[in-house]
């Protein structure tokens, strides 16, 4: 009772893609440049992509092509030198940092390679840390944190601190912190890159629990060929576009 609130996404108010399904996200003619030591590096080319709700999509690439700099941007932490992005119908491409970063609390989650787990709390006490960030109210937090923990197959190790807990179980407890204030977007960044392929086929089948269970949206990278199998689809990035 505490998790799928939202699996009924029949009543999504936007725009419908591929299969019927609602579009969480499209990008059109995105670039991103960034000025280094007075010359202009074009990063981003002019990338399209729609991602339908309730799909895993997978930005494979060489490392330096622009994954983590198109995932920022599908993430509202970064903006285009041009082109749009849509969230929901919504135009991200020109909200100012302030309206970007509610969208972020409410409606994004976030995992990284390095876990990002605060190393004196407990796997617990770290998802609990995001719930109160996001201002979900007090009384929601335990019974959600024990889904959310349950969820990622950590159900017997909720009072363990990282220090304790395996570099899979970490990204776990990473995932479950991010899912835990029920964005409709999870975004992670070469989650499987630190874990060995048990640990990151691991990783991918929580993934598709997740999207299973909450109705959520992932994309991520990865330039780990063994995982892409897991995904709806695969983009492939060489030099800022799509090929
Ligand atoms: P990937 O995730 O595929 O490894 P990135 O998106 O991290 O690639 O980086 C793509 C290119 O953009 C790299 O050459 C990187 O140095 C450059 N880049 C990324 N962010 C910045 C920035 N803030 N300033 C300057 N260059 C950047």
């Amino acid at each position: 009772a505490t998790g799928g609130e939202r699996t009924d996404n029949s009543s999504a108010p936007y725009s419908r893609g591929e299969g019927g399904r609602a579009v969480l996200l499209k990008v059109e003619g995105v670039q991103r440049s960034f000025s280094v030591g007075g010359s202009t590096l074009q990063v981003l080319k002019g990338i399209n992509m729609e991602v339908s709700e309730r799909q895993l999509v997978m930005l494979k690439g060489r490392s330096g092509s622009g994954k983590t700099t198109l995932l920022n941007m599908l993430g509202g932490l970064d903006q285009p030198t041009d082109g749009q992005i849509w969230f929901m119908d919504q135009p991200l491409h020109v909200w100012n940092d302030a309206k970007r970063t509610e969208l972020r609390r409410k409606q994004i989650g976030f995992v990284f390679q390095a876990y990002a787990l605060l190393p004196l709390l407990s796997a617990r006490e770290n998802v609990e840390l995001s719930l109160r960030m996001a201002g979900v109210p007090s009384a929601e937090w335990k019974s959600r944190v024990t889904y959310c923990l349950e969820l990622v197959g950590l159900g017997k190790r909720m009072n363990h601190r990282p220090g304790e807990l395996s570099g899979g179980e970490q990204q776990r407890v990473a995932i479950a912190k991010a899912v835990a204030h029920r964005p409709r977007l999870l975004l992670a960044d070469e989650p499987t890159a630190n874990l060995d392929s048990q640990m990151g086929a691991q990783v991918m089948a929580v993934f598709r629990s997740i999207i299973e269970a909450e109705g959520m949206t992932i994309c991520m990278t990865t330039h780990d060929p063994t995982i892409l199998e897991v995904a709806d689809h695969v983009y492939e990035m060489v030099d800022g576009r799509f090929v």
